[in-house]
């Protein structure tokens, strides 16, 4: 099916379209420069953005495909999670086009076309199914997940979380106490080649026994990420210096907390593909542009016997075309389309694939 697809969660207004598990077209517009100054996406200016980029994005992804709105078999649009102001946008842009067109509507998880958006074809990956129990490690400013995907369709089920913040949020906040700017991804990987990740040793959140219990025996948290006390330790370790008179060592902070993160991350989600049988792993979100994490996950799944995906960073990132691709599964899977009622769900749990 030839399928149109909105994403709309946060600061990404994407349009892209696909047919099958071909992509023709993934056009991305970013509010992003407007959230610099503020150090975060701020939910207001973000909702504005969508309003102002849809339409022009959604004639370049038009144009780019090749195709007319009347050839579209269906749209298919984020309903959540993300910010509510922000899914609104897409979500009525959708509807409107919905009607206007006469075409059937699905409203989509976002986490879930995370996933999905590793069946495309495209020029760089050759991936084009996924097996039936594959693992997803979504990690982004608003995200830190560990999936198992029975059936993109209808069998997602959440293995672990964060319990507090994000990763990319982790990343954005430290790089803020370091001074490297926002959005802190980038400037913290580009600042750690040059540091020793050993210099500081930082904690591993919930990784203790009683967190963790054993594979027979789970604790709570034994698939569970938390990064609030890792941010903490890095304030500490930056004081330290300050109180001192002494320059903060930025590239030594930068490199052992980026260890700390990539280092929980990947043994955990290691682990949790390990105990529930997954043998294929895909990585999705921004923090999956993460040169160390790309290293050390590619590292870990290799000697657990288990393959990594990463898709390329284009589609990693919030976009339009992920939302197509599942958009293009629910159709092919014969489910039925949403109602053009359906509501932004800011906080939609993963099991529900669409709406
Ligand atoms: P959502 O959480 O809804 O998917 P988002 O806009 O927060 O949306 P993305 O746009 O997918 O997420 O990713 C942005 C995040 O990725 C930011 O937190 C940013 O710091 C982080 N990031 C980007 N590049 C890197 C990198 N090289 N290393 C680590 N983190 C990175
Ligand atoms: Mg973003
Ligand atoms: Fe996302």
């Amino acid at each position: 099916p030839l399928v149109l697809g909105i994403e709309s969660s946060c600061d990404e207004t994407g349009v892209g379209i696909v047919r099958g598990t071909r992509l023709l077209a993934n056009e991305v517009a970013s509010s992003m420069e407007e959230h610099v100054r503020f150090g975060g996406v701020i939910p207001e200016i973000a909702a504005r953005g969508h309003l102002e980029a849809f339409t022009p994005t959604l004639r370049r992804a038009l144009d780019t495909a090749g195709v007319s709105l009347d050839e579209v078999d269906a749209i298919a649009v984020t309903s959540g999670p993300g910010l509510a102001g922000a899914l609104m946008v897409g979500l009525s842009a959708a509807k409107g086009l919905a009607m206007a067109a006469d075409k059937p509507l699905y409203g989509i998880n976002h986490l879930v076309a995370h996933v999905a958006v590793g069946l495309l074809d495209t020029a760089e990956g050759q991936v084009q199914s996924l097996p039936p129990n594959t693992g997803a490690l979504l990690v982004s400013g608003g995200h830190t997940e560990i999936l198992r995907v029975g059936s993109l369709t209808d069998d997602v089920q959440l293995l672990g979380s964060t319990i507090d913040d994000a990763a990319g949020e982790a990343y954005d906040k430290t790089a803020r106490l370091l001074g490297l700017g926002y959005p802190g991804g980038p400037a913290i990987d580009a600042a750690a080649v040059d540091g020793d990740p050993k210099a500081f040793r930082f904690p591993r959140g919930l990784t203790m026994p009683k967190f963790e219990g054993s594979a027979e025996n789970p604790g709570k948290h034994r698939h569970n990420w938390s990064f609030s006390g890792l941010k903490t330790a890095v304030a500490r370790a930056v004081e330290q210096f300050e109180k001192a008179g002494q320059p903060v060592p930025v590239a030594d902070i930068a490199a052992s907390f980026q260890e700390a993160v990539v280092d929980v991350l990947t043994s955990k989600a290691v682990r949790a593909c390990q105990e529930h049988g997954i043998t294929t792993l895909l990585l999705g979100g921004g923090v999956a542009a993460n040169r160390r994490l790309r290293q050390l996950l590619g590292d870990r799944c290799a000697s657990a016997g288990i393959e990594l995906i990463i898709p390329p960073v284009k589609l990693c990132t919030d976009n339009g075309a992920m939302v197509a691709a599942l958009g293009a599964q629910l159709v092919a899977a014969g489910a039925s389309p949403s109602s053009l009622g359906i509501p932004a769900d800011s906080s939609l749990p993963v099991e529900r694939v669409s709406v």
